[in-house]
């Protein structure tokens, strides 16, 4: 490692990280690398603190008792919420963002306190949203659909410092009626898309690197194979 070595920080993957969301950690370093950027993967376990000392930060989906343990942590070592309110880019998928919002309610109706980095609170629904999922994005820097997988019971509503990353072309997003996907709250991104996520959108995967290296541009990396999962999954 070197000075100047991006640290992507993975959040908690020994508790979050269903349909194999640390991948996002993974698609980040590479399209650092193809870069020429020097990257590595900082895991950030339950036996960690969280540092607030990294360039960018993801962290994956959980269950629900996954996502207690994963929230309990946050709210005892501050070093994500402190990162966040530096600027520094989060992407949060599915669970997290529900541990990172005001509080959320297990799908057996038990309201626990999130980490209050985002104004946004999340209830069990009727109905758990399952299946693909696609977007047309509300978040400037962005113009490509984003695709991904679903699978929640919860839904997720926007308090007023929150706003939609997208809105729901397929599926079902948020899930409250709302036909949202996804928050944005300052340097905080975050989406119901599994897949993971950032394999499946590279203009977002890129977005969030242009942020956490402070630049407005990267080169373009073409990458037949992701093109054409991406028209796979739209025309499915
Ligand atoms: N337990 C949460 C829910 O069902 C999140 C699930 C997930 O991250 N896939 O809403």
């Amino acid at each position: 490692m070197t000075e100047s070595t991006v640290r992507i920080g993975l959040v908690l993957p020994d508790v979050m990280g269903t349909y194999g969301d640390g991948g996002n950690a993974l698609v980040l370093r590479q399209r650092l690398r193809l870069r020429g950027y020097d990257a590595e993967v900082v895991e950030i376990t339950l036996a960690d603190p969280v540092p607030d000392s990294l360039d960018i930060y993801t962290l994956g989906g959980a269950e629900d008792s996954a996502q207690r343990l994963a929230t309990r942590h946050l709210q005892r070592y501050p070093g994500l919420q402190q990162a966040a309110a530096n600027g520094t880019p989060v992407l949060a998928i599915c669970a997290a963002i529900q541990v990172l919002g005001q509080w959320y309610e297990t799908s057996s109706g038990e309201r626990v306190d999130g980490v209050g980095m985002i104004d946004v609170t999340t209830s069990p629904q009727p109905k758990r949203a399952i299946g693909e999922v696609t977007t047309a994005p509300l978040l400037s820097g962005l113009s490509a659909a984003l695709t991904g997988f679903e699978n929640h019971r919860g839904g997720t509503k926007l308090g007023g410092d929150a706003t939609g990353l997208a809105k729901v072309t397929r599926g079902v997003g948020n899930g409250v009626g709302d036909g949202l996907e996804g928050v944005v709250q300052g340097s905080v991104i975050g989406t119901y898309m599994h897949g993971p996520a950032l394999a499946r959108n590279p203009e977002l995967a890129d977005l969030l690197l242009m942020r956490a290296l402070g630049v407005t541009e990267l080169p373009p990396l073409p990458m037949p194979e992701v093109e054409q999962l991406r028209r796979e999954r739209l025309r499915a």
